[in-house]
């Protein structure tokens, strides 16, 4: 069989793998990247952050014009949804930054193999493709392998009834009656798509609220707007079985009615992609199905390292491209760091809900002495501007040192005005800091500074 020799051999190009080997690369290592889907870009670029995006974006224009455009002065004789148009765009969206990685990898002189990759050894990698199989080594071997849609006990998907976010992003029409199972932000992001569009939806929740893992007041905020515009929502309702029927699908839960649907999305988490990597036979074993590494991203065998969905932490794109690039300084020059008290979350919805640091409840259960400011977008005049005066910053600083703790918001643009507080973050800076800085007036992230203001004692405009 046929051989080639690298420095460094990067298994799964999605924003972990391809990250990781574009740093690698830039270091100076000779870099392959084995990736068994015909793109690049894994789970992010293909069947999730960026497909998810596109769709939320569209369906929030389709329905903002459908239902308010009116108040604004603007008028349309119809409004109407193409869905097929609207796919196609979300495919050349993902078709766009698709062929960009291919572009990065060619710049950056990385070897691509398509071919499902398996570790026969400590640096030695076989690759089974369409095209051609090979045995590659290295003296090291990154693990990104990601995660794909986990499953319930009692439900099988079809990929046509029945299915997972893969199946959401691309159905052919709108549902009748979409039930989503699991309220964490997929089947909210998903949920809210396919509302706009025209579906009935209905979530149901095993856990007593939305968004577990949010800050709990941010939480019950989204849970009362998702209701307003529309979403089913019943919390505390685990899910038993889902059959098949006629007409749909008929969906058990405890303590409720049976549902029935014509479509049914499970959201209920991910599992990481471990299967078939021959794993076992190298003698890594899995921590609560996860590959479990140390500080510096190295597993169990020497040579072998894993970053991303398929090691601990938030299954987040951004996480992953962090450990992808801390992980290859690492291996080619001996350092590399993430800062995990500092990796923001976003939820698409409409509002946004965005997150950095820790929640008010960890706080209180950690008993850590802090102080909280918050500052309504009501207050704000681009939010007036915007139409879209609903929502609050939350901020949590130390109530000793005055150290940022945590930034929680939710409102227009939440996830584009986390990353000020995540930069904050990132510099050790005290909510006096935020206070003191100007910020450019009418703007958004004028709602932060009023609310490192409010954390101070002196808020201006609440
Ligand atoms: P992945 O992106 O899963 O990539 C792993 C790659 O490895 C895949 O391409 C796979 O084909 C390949 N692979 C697996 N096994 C093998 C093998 N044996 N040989 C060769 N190749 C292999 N995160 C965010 O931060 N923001 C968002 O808005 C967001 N939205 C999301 C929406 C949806 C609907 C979904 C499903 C996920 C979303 N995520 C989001 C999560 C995000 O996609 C993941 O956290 C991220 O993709 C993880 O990156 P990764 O590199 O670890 O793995
Ligand atoms: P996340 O892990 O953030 O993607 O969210 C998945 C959600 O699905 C969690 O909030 C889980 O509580 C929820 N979930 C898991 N199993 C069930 C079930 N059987 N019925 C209803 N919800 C569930």
């Amino acid at each position: 069989m046929k051989e080639a020799q690298h420095d460094l051999i990067v298994i799964g190009a999605g924003p972990g793998g391809y990250v990781a080997a574009i740093r690698a690369a830039q270091l100076g290592l000779d870099v392959a990247c084995v990736e068994k889907a015909s793109e690049l870009g894994g789970t992010c670029l293909r069947i999730g952050c960026i497909p998810s995006k596109a769709l939320l974006e569209d369906s929030e224009l389709y329905h903002e014009a459908a239902t308010s455009y009116g108040q604004r002065g603007i008028k349309f004789s119809k409004v109407e949804v193409d869905l097929p148009s609207m796919m196609a765009r979300k495919e050349s969206v993902v078709q766009s930054l698709t062929s960009g990685i291919q572009s990065l990898f060619k710049k950056n002189k990385i070897t691509h193999y398509t071919g499902e990759a398996r570790i026969q050894e400590a640096g030695q990698v076989a690759v089974n493709g369409a095209k051609q199989s090979l045995t590659l080594k290295a003296p090291n071997i990154i693990i990104a392998t990601g995660s794909q849609p986990g499953s319930l006990p009692g439900i099988e998907p079809d990929g046509e009834v029945i299915g997972s976010s893969t199946e959401a992003l691309s159905y052919q029409k709108v549902p009748k009656h979409l039930v989503v199972i699991g309220a964490g932000y997929i089947g909210l992001e998903l949920g809210s798509v396919w509302k706009r569009l025209g579906a009935q939806v209905t979530v149901l929740e095993y856990l007593d609220r939305i968004l577990p893992g949010m800050d709990s007041e941010l939480s019950r905020q989204a849970h009362k707007t998702f209701s307003q515009q529309g979403l089913e929502i019943h919390v505390g309702t685990r899910v038993t079985s889902a059959k098949k029927t006629d007409e749909g699908c008929r969906v058990e839960c405890e303590g409720m009615d049976p549902v029935t649907c014509d479509r049914l999305l499970l959201a209920v988490g991910r599992k990481p992609s471990t299967a078939n990597l021959g794993l076992e036979d190298i003698g890594i074993e899995l921590e609560n199905g996860r590959i479990p590494v140390n500080e510096h991203f190295a597993t169990q065998v020497d040579g072998i390292y894993a970053i991303g969905d398929v090691v601990a932490g938030p299954m987040l794109a951004h996480k992953a491209e962090e450990e992808g690039i801390a992980c290859a300084e690492w291996i080619a020059r001996g350092g590399g760091h993430v800062n995990y008290d500092v990796i923001p979350g976003v939820v698409y919805t409409r509002p946004e809900i965005a997150s950095v640091g820790q929640t008010e409840d960890q706080l209180k259960e950690r008993a850590i002495p802090y102080r909280k400011g918050v500052a309504p977008y009501k207050g704000n005049g681009r939010a007036q501007t915007l139409g879209s005066v609903e929502g609050s910053v939350k901020m949590l600083a130390h109530g000793e040192t005055d150290r940022l703790l945590g930034v929680h918001i939710i409102g227009a643009r939440a996830g584009d005005l986390i990353a000020e507080a995540a930069t904050a973050m990132s510099f050790g800076a005290s909510s006096e800091d935020l206070a003191l800085t100007c910020h450019a007036h009418p703007t958004l992230p004028e709602v932060i500074r009023e609310a490192a203001l409010a954390t101070q004692g002196r808020a201006i405009h609440c």
